[in-house]
């Protein structure tokens, strides 16, 4: 498999190398994104950029600019006041900010039922006190859910962004020429971005937060910029990232950055069978998206044996033997001046 991999990287590094640029085909008349031909559903505002007179970079005319709206884009707390029955079933630290520095001491016993405010996903507010999400169970019908306020939310982000973001698509702006590391997080074609021929010209380019720990490519595009996309798009640009530690299972949103393979995955579900996960250009050559791959936890841990390079988490906390182990922050990342773009796998 290893050896398989190095191969195709080699064929694809040969070609790029040989390649050139030369022999596009006609720019597409449609626009590049699944929606485009129904401009008068709720989403026809993505359509619609900045103003003649607001900005003039190539991409503006369909609305990238947009894109912190898009699904699982954190809300400010108080476009949500509307408060959440929720059960906590065992003693709970109460904490004076969202953050896993600001313990308070004091906690809230297990067995109550209380009412939360906040989008989260991971911090909800309290009567000015917050409380993190795992820790909290929804109430329907009178009857606390088995899946914690956080996990839930994150599924209904995962269930939008899969929607937007379709497996077997192409997380690419195939037919459209942009300046190196203009961002498109949300255009996709049914066209392959063939690397081989085109290199990284039609690739999508996101950033964001995950640029602080792969600061070395520039800009984010293909496998690294899709993680870096769903991740933000899960829990808010602005939640910090932490490393999981070696060998703690991780979690529905966490990114497996693999080393050898070069590569990397969003976990999409974990449950007691493994993992299974998103990602895009799993071949290396095209931008698929995938939801699809799975790997059981014997298969992880191989995995991890030799090839995670590292897991990038906005979970604030880890659980062992029962408890919740508070993780330490990466400092934010400030970009230096003068860094331009480099290829990202
Ligand atoms: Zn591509």
């Amino acid at each position: 498999m290893k050896k398989k991999i190095g191969a195709i990287g080699l064929f694809i590094t040969l070609c790029a190398l040989l390649g050139g640029c030369g022999g596009f085909a006609e720019p597409l008349a449609y626009l590049p994104v699944p929606w485009a031909g129904q401009e008068a559903e709720a989403d026809a505002w993505l359509l619609l950029g900045p103003g003649p007179d607001e900005g003039s970079l190539a991409g503006a005319e369909w609305g990238i600019f947009e894109s912190m709206r898009q699904p699982g884009h954190q809300a400010a707390p108080d476009e949500n006041p509307q408060p959440i029955t929720v059960y906590v079933p065992v003693r709970t630290e109460i904490f004076s900010q969202a953050s896993e520095e600001a313990q308070t001491g004091e906690t809230l016993a297990g067995g109550t039922f209380i009412k939360v405010t906040g989008n989260g996903p991971l911090w909800f507010a309290c009567e000015g006190r917050w409380l993190y999400g795992q820790d909290l169970f929804p109430v329907e019908d009178g009857r606390p859910t088995e899946t914690s306020l956080t996990a839930t939310l994150i599924e209904g982000r995962f269930a939008a962004l899969e929607e937007k973001l379709p497996e077997g698509s192409y997380w690419n702006h195939m037919g459209q020429e942009l300046p190196e590391g203009v961002e498109t997080p949300f255009s996709v074609t049914k066209t392959p971005c063939e690397h081989s021929t085109y290199g990284q010209a039609y690739c999508n380019f996101y950033s964001g937060s995950m640029l602080g720990l792969f600061s070395q490519y520039g800009h984010l595009c293909q496998c690294l910029g899709f993680a870096s996309l769903l991740s933000d798009r899960l829990f808010g640009e602005a939640a910090p990232l932490y490393l999981l530690p070696h060998g703690i299972r991780p979690q529905a949103g966490d990114h497996l950055r693999l080393l050898e393979y070069e590569h990397s995955l969003i976990v999409r579900e974990a449950d007691e069978n493994g993992l299974r996960l998103a990602e895009a250009n799993p071949e290396y050559e095209d931008c698929l998206i995938s939801w699809q791959r799975t790997f059981t936890w014997e298969e992880w841990e191989a995995l991890y044996g030799w090839d995670v390079e590292c897991t990038v988490t906005r979970y604030p906390f880890y659980q062992e033997e029962g408890r919740w182990v508070a993780l330490e922050a990466i400092p934010a990342y400030t970009p230096e001046p003068g860094v331009s773009g480099a290829e990202s796998p």
